[in-house]
This record gives C-alpha cells, sequence and structure tokens, in this order.
C-alpha cells in the first residue's frame, strides 16, 4: 500500500498505525483458488456455510489475481498448467501468500508421472503446506489461520537481499489421531 516507505517505523503513532494495518490485512484476506482436483471442492466445502470461512474474513475468493493477495493450489499441478500458475501468481496483488493444499500440490502426490509438477513449491514460494488427501476444512482454516499470525506479527512477507520473496515453508501438523486398523491387513499374501 505504499504507507510502510511514507512513514518512519519508531514513532508510538506509526506503530499503533502498523498495528491497524497488519490488522487490517490479516481480517481481509481474499483467496484465489487454483483449483484443479478433488483439494478444490474441499476448498469449497471450507468456504461454505458449516465451515464457513468467512468467520476469518477470508471467504472472499477471487478469479481475477489482481483483486486476491492469497493463492491456494488446491490438486495437482500439470506441466502445461505450469506456466498459468506462475501467471497468475506474478499478478496477484502485493503483499500475497501461498498455501500449498494437499498431497498433490505439495509433492504430486500419487501422481509420481514426468506430466505432473513434483511440488510447485519448485516454482511459486509457498508460505505453509496443509498436508492431506484431502485436507479437510478444518486443517486449510488452520493454514490460513497460520498466514494470518504471521500477517499480525510480520506484517508483509519477508525479501532476500536481493529482492526475492522468502517463501516461509510452514507445515501445518495433523489434527486429527489415526485410528487402528479394525481388522489385521494382509496385503501380499
Ligand atoms: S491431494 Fe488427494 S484430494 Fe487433493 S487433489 Fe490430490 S488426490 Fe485429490
Amino acid at each position: 500500500m505504499g504507507l510502510e516507505a511514507a512513514l518512519s517505523s519508531d514513532t508510538f503513532l506509526t506503530t499503533q498505525l502498523q498495528r491497524i494495518v497488519n490488522w487490517s490485512r490479516k481480517n481481509s484476506l481474499w483467496p484465489m483458488p487454483f483449483a484443479t482436483a478433488c483439494c478444490g471442492i474441499e476448498f469449497m466445502a471450507t468456504a461454505c456455510s458449516r465451515y464457513d470461512l468467512a468467520r476469518f474474513g477470508a471467504e472472499v475468493a477471487r478469479f481475477s489475481p489482481r483483486q486476491a493477495d492469497l493463492m491456494v493450489v488446491a490438486g495437482r499441478v500439470g506441466i502445461k498448467m505450469l506456466p498459468v500458475l506462475q501467471r497468475i501468481y506474478q499478478q496477484m496483488t502485493e503483499p500475497k501468500w501461498v498455501i500449498s493444499m494437499g498431497a498433490c500440490a505439495s509433492t504430486g502426490g500419487v501422481f509420481d508421472t514426468y506430466a505432473t509438477v513434483q511440488g510447485c513449491d519448485q516454482f511459486i514460494p509457498v508460505d505453509v503446506y496443509v498436508p492431506g488427501c484431502p485436507p479437510r476444512p478444518e486443517m486449510l482454516i488452520e493454514g490460513v489461520m497460520a498466514i494470518q499470525r504471521i500477517i499480525e506479527n510480520e506484517g508483509i512477507p519477508p525479501r532476500g537481499p536481493d529482492g526475492k520473496r522468502i517463501p516461509l515453508g510452514l507445515t501445518v501438523a495433523p489434527n486429527v489421531r489415526v485410528k487402528p486398523q479394525p481388522v489385521g491387513l494382509n496385503v501380499g499374501r
């Protein structure tokens, strides 16, 4: 927004103003869902009434990158889609953030093939990884909250001395306890 450059950071008034700016940014994330597969359906569920992403101010999904500041990569990324992903990321407004949602977006998942990108973090800076196949809506919300905490404390994303964006690379821990199998598995016998 240009406020950081216009104002010095060592006065009481500026400190308080910075907190207001961070609070506003934190509570008005506009996601750009790059939804290519089933994780996209889970994103839709997260935005619907049962999980209600609106409680976190992040329900205004935008399909115009210039109106979005939070990219959610939800699903596998094909090699042919990669230039589109990068173009959309470049067109998004600053400061911008990226969530890699699900195994496919983060690692290629079970699609260990030449046609599937084996992790979108090789091509765009990922701030938060949300594990799962698919992640439950609570997990995605946890990822959004992780971004919100960073915005509240840090304000804008970190950059290196060369001006390049430094990906935060945080991972949301699974919030479910896996139940034991009800019967023994005898695979391969
Ligand atoms: S991680 Fe699982 S649910 Fe998500 S896109 Fe891949 S296969 Fe589908």
